[in-house]
């Protein structure tokens, strides 16, 4: 009979209970990961705050191996059932808020305060959208302030709207919210990055207003989005545009904060590995776009989620040699 899936498992463990291994995030690094600790008998432990990270954003991912072309979630289905139908792994669905050092094991606390020990930890967290942290940002989430204009872009039919970013995400944003909307602002605190080719063409679209070298203050509404007040850095001018939901494409950041304290990160915030995936710190582990590691690929993150288990394997079994 086939096991449940993932997130019906939320109460599958005790709470503070003590295991060899930890490994936080459930994205392909995490689960990775996973799968290689339930190979290699490890009394491991799955944290995750959601199945599958940014790859269920990929609407559609051309560069795994054994498939010429498979949907974001399509893989995380295949991730998750290798790891529920025969890997299995003790799991828990939700937030982590803080990793603690102590002498001879971590403690792992969640945002229900249910805690749980290890003598090792995998950091497999990936990354986070950059927020504006504005007024009005958080306030009107999902009320015309989005993140994502793919699956978004409908909510907004007919209505003027403002895409913030200036990256590929941003402009092609634009692109596809200019056959819906009569019209589009581009609010950049810079010139455009996106590659040419995507430049080129959302310059020729008559219905996308640039506003490059702006910076968004405010964002208004009462119940939903109606205007966004820019300011020019420049000049100082400052603009209102009524607009009726705003999109917000401002890049990824790694997420590194639970163990900021704890190991070496570089100038970008990425964690710092070494070649087998260990720290810093003795026994905590890192994995995927939550690192240094060249590349934030598929592909390149379920690697590295096994090298990390491989490596976490290891040190254990060097810790019990040594008694400790
Ligand atoms: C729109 C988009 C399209 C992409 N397209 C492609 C593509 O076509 N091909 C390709 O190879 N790559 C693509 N990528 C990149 C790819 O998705 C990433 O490189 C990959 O997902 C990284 O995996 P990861 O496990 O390191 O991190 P993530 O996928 O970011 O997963 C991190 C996991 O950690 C969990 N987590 C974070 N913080 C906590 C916490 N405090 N407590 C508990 N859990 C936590 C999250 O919930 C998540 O499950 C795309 C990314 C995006 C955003």
């Amino acid at each position: 009979m086939n096991k449940p899936e993932l997130e019906e498992q939320r109460s599958a463990v005790p709470e503070r209970d003590r295991y060899d291994l930890i490994i936080i995030g459930g994205g392909p690094a995490g689960l990775t990961a996973a799968v290689y600790a339930s190979l290699l008998r490890m009394r491991a432990f799955l944290v995750t705050s959601n199945v599958g990270g940014q790859t269920v954003e990929g609407s559609k991912i051309e560069n795994y191996m054994g498939y010429e072309f498979i949907s974001g979630q399509e893989l995380v289905k295949k991730f998750q059932d290798q790891l529920l139908q025969h890997n299995y792994l003790d799991h828990r669905i939700t937030e982590i808020t803080s990793v603690q050092s102590f002498e001879n094991h971590f403690l792992v606390t969640d945002k229900r305060e249910a805690q749980y020990e290890a003598s090792a930890v995998i950091i497999a967290t990936g990354m986070r959208r950059r927020l504006l942290n504005v007024p009005g940002e958080e306030r009107l989430q999902r009320q015309g302030v989005f993140y994502q204009h793919m699956e978004e872009g409908a909510l907004v039919t007919g209505h003027e709207v403002a895409v913030v970013g200036g990256g590929n995400s941003a402009l092609q944003g634009a692109s596809e919210l200019s056959r819906i909307c009569p019209k589009v602002y581009v609010v950049s605190i810079g010139e455009w990055t996106a590659d040419l080719a995507v430049r080129e063409e959302v310059e020729s679209l008559g219905n996308v207003v640039a506003l490059k070298g702006y910076a968004v203050e405010e964002i208004w509404g009462d119940r939903r989005v109606s205007a966004v007040k820019v300011k020019c850095q420049e000049t100082g001018k400052e603009r209102y545009l009524q607009v009726h939901g705003v999109f917000i494409e401002i890049g990824w950041r790694p997420f590194a904060d639970l163990v900021s304290s704890l190991v070496d990160l570089n100038a970008r915030g990425e964690i710092q590995i070494r070649p087998d995936c260990s720290t810093s710190c003795p026994g905590i582990f890192a994995a995927g776009d939550v690192t240094d590691a060249f590349g934030k690929r598929v592909i390149i993150a379920t690697g590295e989620g096994a090298k990390a288990a491989l490596s976490a394997h290891e040190y254990l079994m060097r810790r019990e040699k040594e008694g400790m």
